[in-house]
């Protein structure tokens, strides 16, 4: 029989940083991965000589002092090789056949903004005073007592589409500083203001590219838990979290024909809630009602992604990311709504930071968003066995990104050495998220009270984590991991740092 202090199950970046803070703690760890690699949506895989990012293109806020860093430098990840985007223009947006750059640093994100919309810089200049004072509140769900996430409700009940037309006013502007946001889900109806504003703050502070892999954090981490007595079990799926009069007694996991109990005075999931619940398969305290909350939250969207290898020397390194739209669409907020309908209409170009000195760059990705029912008729294979079909509508979506792409980066095609492809159902059977979702639940802002969710779950001992409560990416991620641990052990022991 194996007992630990705390049982985490899932190994993304959020069940990770979990892991630390409670070994740092002195408690015994054990994380469970299902996969046989590392970190979830950070994990990176490799194709022949070719290795590639999952879920991580680049981070905001990482400059000294800046939430990230404090963060990070807790999490012993900043010694890794963090590479800082151009900070006149981290991020480049081009709409209706028009590019524009977004600038780092307030000040200068609203005078650059302010040239291109001479008419609208006193609105984009209070727009941008707004981001910092939010941001200034990002670790409020912290560090405010109560469960943590109430002292966010006001601005999270706000709709982000809703504010940006009263402040900067409809047009080409609002798309402007609403189109470097494929880093989450534009969806007019129910977007809260919150999510908008911090993710987008962080960046405007400052946005950093990793040389290498993303998968660094995540084994950074996993060494650092293991050096402090942590056990990481890797290719163990947990099937079952067994309930004992409203505690976890234990989960029990599973590799190949293998069996085993686990024991934990604490179990964290990082799981979605769904899933989650799904384990939980016979539980008294999990009412019924609560059942159907959690199964009737819809989810973000997933991505279409193309990963490619270019021939050498052929395409010349930019250190910015690049979001590019069809002159068609009629606003970046419309994105979601069309891409519904198959179509491609918003493609975030990112590339891998070179080797220091080189100037062109190796790898490019591609990602346009797609939704689950554009692959639903194939939900009931597997990697590697989806069929003719499948391929074909692969292959057409990939040729018509690289069409596109090609109208900000000519003769892209030519440039491709080889090209690897991937769907929501590839990001559904590699990491469990359902329906192959990027960025977790969507969070609404009309609904706060169902789709806010907190680390509390109806166990006593049992506590979700991850980028499906509070804020999702990175940063999001690794502040509620603060959230989920300050539940075990206590706010100010877990906080100290932030302050
Ligand atoms: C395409 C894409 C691009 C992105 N780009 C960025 C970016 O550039 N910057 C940024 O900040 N964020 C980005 N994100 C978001 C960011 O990657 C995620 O918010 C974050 O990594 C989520 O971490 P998590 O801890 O919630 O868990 P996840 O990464 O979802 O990990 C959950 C883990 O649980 C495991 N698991 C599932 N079921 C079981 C089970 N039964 N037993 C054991 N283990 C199980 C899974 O295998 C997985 O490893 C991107 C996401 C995607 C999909």
């Amino acid at each position: 029989m194996q007992k630990f202090d705390a049982l985490i199950i899932g190994s993304g970046i959020g069940g990770l940083e979990c892991a630390y803070i409670l070994a740092k703690r002195g408690m015994r760890v054990c994380v469970v991965e299902k996969n046989p690699a590392l970190g979830g949506c950070l994990q990176s895989f490799k194709r022949g000589e070719d290795e590639f990012d999952t879920g991580f293109h680049y981070v905001g806020a990482l400059g000294k002092g800046e939430i990230l860093e404090r963060l990070f430098s807790y999490f012993g990840l900043m010694e890794l090789p963090w590479h800082q985007l151009d900070r006149e223009g981290f991020d480049e947006v081009f709409l209706k056949d028009k590019s524009y750059l977004l600038s780092n640093g307030h000040t200068a994100f609203a005078e650059r903004l302010s040239s291109y919309f001479p008419d609208r810089s006193n609105e984009i200049k209070r727009y941008s005073a707004f981001l910092k004072e939010v941001g200034a509140k990002i670790t409020d769900p912290v560090l405010k007592e109560g469960n943590g996430l109430s002292s966010v409700n006001e601005l999270f009940s706000r709709n982000a589409y809703n504010f940006l037309r009263e402040s900067v006013g409809e047009g080409t502007a609002l798309d402007v500083i609403s189109g470097t946001s494929l880093k989450l889900e534009l969806n007019r109806p129910t977007l809260p203001l919150y999510t908008f504003a911090q993710i987008n703050n962080s960046f405007v502070q400052s946005a950093w590219r990793l040389r290498g892999r993303g998968s660094m954090i995540t084994d950074t981490l996993a060494k650092s838990i293991e050096k402090m007595g942590g056990v990481i079990m890797k290719g163990w799926q947990a099937v079952e979290i067994k309930e004992d009069g409203g505690v976890c007694s234990f989960v029990e996991v599973c590799r190949l024909n293998t069996n085993e109990r686990l024991f934990a005075d604490y179990i964290i999931s990082d799981l979605t809630p769904q899933t989650t619940l799904k384990l939980l398969k016979e539980s008294g305290s999990v009412r019924k009602i609560f059942r159907r909350r959690i199964n009737n939250l819809e989810q973000t969207y997933g991505f279409f992604t193309l990963n490619l290898r270019l021939k050498k020397e052929r395409v010349p390194y930019v250190n910015r990311n690049r979001y590019y739209y069809t002159p068609e669409l009629n606003s970046v907020w419309d994105v979601k709504d069309e891409s519904a309908k198959g179509r491609v209409c918003g493609l975030l170009i990112t590339q891998q930071v070179p080797n220091e000195g080189e100037k062109f760059a190796t790898y490019m990705d591609i990602l346009t968003p797609m939704s689950y029912a554009e692959v639903e008729k194939w939900g009931d294979s597997c990697v590697g066995h989806r069929g003719e079909e499948y391929k074909e509508f692969k292959e057409r979506k990939a040729e018509e990104c690289l069409r596109l792409a090609e109208r900000i980066i000519p003769h892209l095609r030519e440039s491709v050495e080889r090209c690897y492809t991937s769907t929501p159902l590839t990001y559904r059977d590699y990491i469990g998220a359902p329906e192959g979702t990027a960025y977790g639940i969507r969070k609404d802002c009309n609904s706060i009270e169902k789709t806010l969710l907190a680390p509390k779950s109806p166990l006593k001992n049992l506590f979700f984590t991850g980028q499906n409560l509070n804020l999702h990416g990175i940063l999001g991620t690794s502040l509620t991991s603060l959230l989920t641990c300050s539940q075990i052990l206590g706010r100010e022991s877990v906080v100290r740092f932030l302050k």
